[in-house]
């Protein structure tokens, strides 16, 4: 379990499946319907661990180390035998069963739940195993790409983007499928911030982005205004008003040369809207994300469609569960992944236990 920060978002009260992107859309529904978002509050509540609700229906626990201990103590509670540092290496399937073979050894189990995650943030331990296995089962896996990921700046910007890292705004981004509203973060090579790695989940990492730099009412409108009012302020200082600083600079040098600097009387109400026009719908040509290294999760995976909905076994290999990021479900940035994690897991739990029955 991976979780930001130190801090662990890990529900959202709007879980719904509007919030989750997979080829096969209505697949996470029935996971989704048995474990909604109370009773993960409560699990927590009962657990005692402190947790806390944020913008847009976050929920954070105060440490995520309290969850990962309160989780494996249940575990162990219930008879759990934990192997760490054990890469498991291979599976077979056998008559009945399954044989999991690691470095040291050799154990067999009537059914098995992957739940190996994806290969984002390996450094973080991220990995492919899941796929791989998938693959040499003959289960489909729809490729996995880079998501909840910042994005690169394009080669030729509209403004230059250097020296800005550290800078964060609330923007609208749209992509083809997606628009989001929430702050957008400079970094260094690029983009990030919720609305980022939002946007990243949709895009279909060609067509080019638009920011909306200016997302609540109009600048234009503010500008003539000021002008009016007699503002002596240059354009680029007023600009300062409504950006930081050093955005507002690169703003200005939107303007034509000769009004750059100019003082806001100098300047045609008809560049203002210009302006605006421009920081509306800012283009933002795509042109690559951080790649898996910078990803917090992988979209694509185990493809859903041979996967029972209500219990995440594998029609093609019987026995054999998978729950998780592994899986074609892929959240928004919120808690819903995690939140995903819990609801996969909990509907795999049922269907292994049922099984056995
Ligand atoms: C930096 C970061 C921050 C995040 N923050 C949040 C957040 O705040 N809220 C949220 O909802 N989501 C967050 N996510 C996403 C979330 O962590 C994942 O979607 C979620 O943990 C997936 O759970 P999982 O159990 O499927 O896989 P994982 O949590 O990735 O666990 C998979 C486990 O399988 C193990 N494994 C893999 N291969 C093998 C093998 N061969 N043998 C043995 N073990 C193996 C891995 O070591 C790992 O421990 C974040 C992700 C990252 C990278």
């Amino acid at each position: 379990m991976i979780s930001g920060g130190g801090k662990c978002n890990f529900t959202n009260k709007f879980v719904s499946p509007d919030h989750y992107l997979s080829k096969n859309p209505h697949f996470c529904k029935s996971a989704l319907a048995r474990l909604k978002p109370d009773d993960v509050l409560a699990a927590f509540k009962n657990a005692g661990i402190p947790f806390s609700e944020r913008e847009d229906g976050k929920f954070f626990a105060n440490s995520a180390e309290n969850v990962r201990n309160h989780l494996l103590s249940r575990a162990k509670k219930a008879g759990a035998l934990f192997r760490f540092k054990e890469d498991i290496l291979n599976l077979e399937p056998l008559n009945a069963g399954f044989r999991i073979s690691c470095k040291t050894q050799t154990v067999n189990a009537a059914k098995v739940l992957v739940s190996t995650g994806s290969p984002a943030c390996p450094a973080a331990g991220g990995n492919s195993f899941g796929f791989k296995l998938a693959k040499k089962l003959s289960i489909n896996v729809i490729a996995p790409e880079p998501a909840l990921v910042p994005l690169r700046f394009p080669e030729n910007p509209l403004v230059d983007f250097s020296g800005l890292a550290g800078i964060s705004l609330d923007v609208k981004i749209k992509c083809s499928k997606k628009s989001c509203s929430a702050p957008l973060l400079f970094t260094h090579k690029g983009i990030s911030g919720p609305a980022v790695l939002t946007v990243s989940l949709y895009h279909d990492g060609a067509a080019p982005l638009s920011i909306d730099f200016f997302p609540e009412g109009s600048l234009a409108a503010h500008l003539k205004t000021l002008k009016e009012n007699k503002d002596k302020r240059k354009i680029s200082s007023v600009l300062c008003d409504f950006f930081p600083q050093r955005l507002a600079l690169r703003f200005a040098a939107l303007l034509p040369d000769e009004k750059k600097s100019a003082p806001l009387a100098e300047i045609p109400d008809k560049l203002f809207f210009k302006l605006e026009n421009t920081l509306k719908n800012f283009p933002f040509p795509f042109a690559g994300t951080e790649g898996f290294e910078k990803a917090e999760v992988a979209k694509g995976g185990i493809d859903t469609k041979e996967i029972n909905s209500a219990t995440m076994e594998s029609e093609r290999v019987p026995g054999l569960y998978f729950s998780g990021e592994v899986l074609d479900v892929t959240g928004e940035v919120g808690g819903y992944n995690l939140h995903w994690a819990w609801a996969s897991g909990t509907a795999a739990a049922f269907g292994v236990l049922k099984s056995l029955r």
